[in-house]
């Protein structure tokens, strides 16, 4: 059989591959990227599932509309006006599949053969994976520690047929960095003076555990701007509900339309449950929880690092989210380092995939949010002594 160019030239996940070694139960693993299963409020969420089949019945097992269920639309718009400053209404809302959904549907609406799409390096790679479907050109801008790399931005901003920038602004996946207020000032002006697209992929900015809450970089002020939030990492990723927020309206029709062709509508019983848990819960409170959870991990981590690892290792200090990331600036490999971290039972993500043009790569990514404080110890413990 002869497969498409398409699929032959997309990377399968390296973390999903590599998951079945590194989560065996006597791996200590920071190599997941999953929210820790306390984020799951399973009692108040069998209330709702219980609520919301009792109010809607038939309604929750039958097709729906393609753009979403409207009080879920309405309450991710009133929330964003209020938190955000936003303008928005619900029909500036289309709820996706997950936000990985998204990320594969903007590709498709956006990129012909060879478009170009400015991406973070390193980046998020299922975003990566998306896109390639689509068969662009990547012009990978450098993630500093306050955001994007500006002089390689304006460069490839030069580019020719460059659709969109693709950034996670805050509490990067791989990296777990926040672009400052500054960057991200200086990167909205540098883009709104092209006429290309804005993505702010935000799915973990409700997690900061410390410092303050940050203007997005062109959401309610860049025409072309567009937002993309998540119910993954503070409700449930198992039930997929994601969103895209634009006041560009010919676009999202246009994701609408292949919306359709790819799914007809998101699952509407994860629809209903989590709009029903939303609208009767404190969501803040829950918000909180798992912020705190998730400060004394990344704390247990940063701490242990500080103790174990020589200096010749340096590592980001987040503000939020789910990662830390690592460099070896004695230019040892990753990948070597992974296969001797394995044969001690600890493992995390070597930083290749996150790259668009993998070479001999010396970072690494690690998750704290699946671990107790005592293990997260041990586990930087033994990477100490391997590094
Ligand atoms: N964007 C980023 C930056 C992510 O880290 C993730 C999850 N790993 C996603 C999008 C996809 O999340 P979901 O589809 O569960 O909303």
């Amino acid at each position: 059989m002869q497969y498409s160019d398409r699929i032959l030239n997309t990377p399968s996940s390296f973390i999903r591959n590599i998951l079945k070694v590194t989560e065996a139960d006597d791996v200590i693993s920071f190599a997941g990227g999953l929210p820790n299963p306390i984020s799951f409020p399973l009692d108040d969420m069998h209330t709702s599932i219980d609520r919301a089949m009792k109010q809607h019945g038939a309604k929750l097992f039958q097709y729906a509309s393609t753009q979403g269920y409207l009080p879920l639309r309405q309450y991710i718009a009133n929330k964003y006006n209020r938190r955000y400053g936003l303008q928005i209404d619900a029909d500036d809302i289309l709820l996706t599949t997950g936000s990985q959904q998204a990320l594969e549907l903007l590709a498709k609406v956006l990129i012909n053969k060879g478009d170009g799409i400015i991406i973070e390096e390193p980046g998020y790679l299922g975003a990566i994976q998306a896109f390639t479907l689509a068969e662009p050109t990547f012009y990978p801008v450098t993630l500093e520690q306050d955001g994007l790399n500006l002089e390689q931005l304006e460069q490839a901003l030069q580019q020719p047929n460059v659709k969109f920038i693709y950034t996670v602004p805050n509490f990067q996946n791989p990296t777990g960095l926040t672009y400052s207020l500054e960057k991200r000032q200086q990167v909205y002006e540098l883009i709104a003076r092209h006429d290309v697209i804005l993505v702010e992929d935000d799915p973990y900015g409700e997690l900061r555990f410390e410092g303050e809450h940050l203007p997005y970089i062109g959401a309610g002020k860049l025409e072309n701007s567009v937002l993309l939030g998540s119910f993954s990492k503070i409700v449930t990723p198992g039930m997929r509900l994601g969103f895209i927020i634009t006041k560009n309206k010919e676009l999202l029709q246009h994701i609408e339309t292949a919306k359709q062709a790819t799914d007809l509508h998101t699952n509407v019983f994860s629809q209903y449950v989590i709009a029903d848990y939303l609208l009767n819960n404190d969501i803040e409170q829950h918000i909180q929880k798992i912020k705190d959870l998730y400060k004394a991990q990344s704390d247990a981590m940063l701490q242990a690092m500080a103790t174990y690892f020589p200096a010749h290792v340096s590592y980001t200090k987040p503000e939020g989210g789910m990662f830390i990331w690592a460099t070896m600036n004695d230019g040892r490999s990753a990948m070597d380092v992974f296969n001797k971290a394995m044969d001690q039972k600890v493992a995390f993500v070597p930083g290749n995939p996150f790259y668009v043009n993998p070479g001999n790569v010396n970072t690494m990514r690690l998750n704290y949010t699946n671990s107790t404080p005592e293990i997260i110890e041990e586990g930087i413990k033994r990477l100490g002594n391997i590094l």
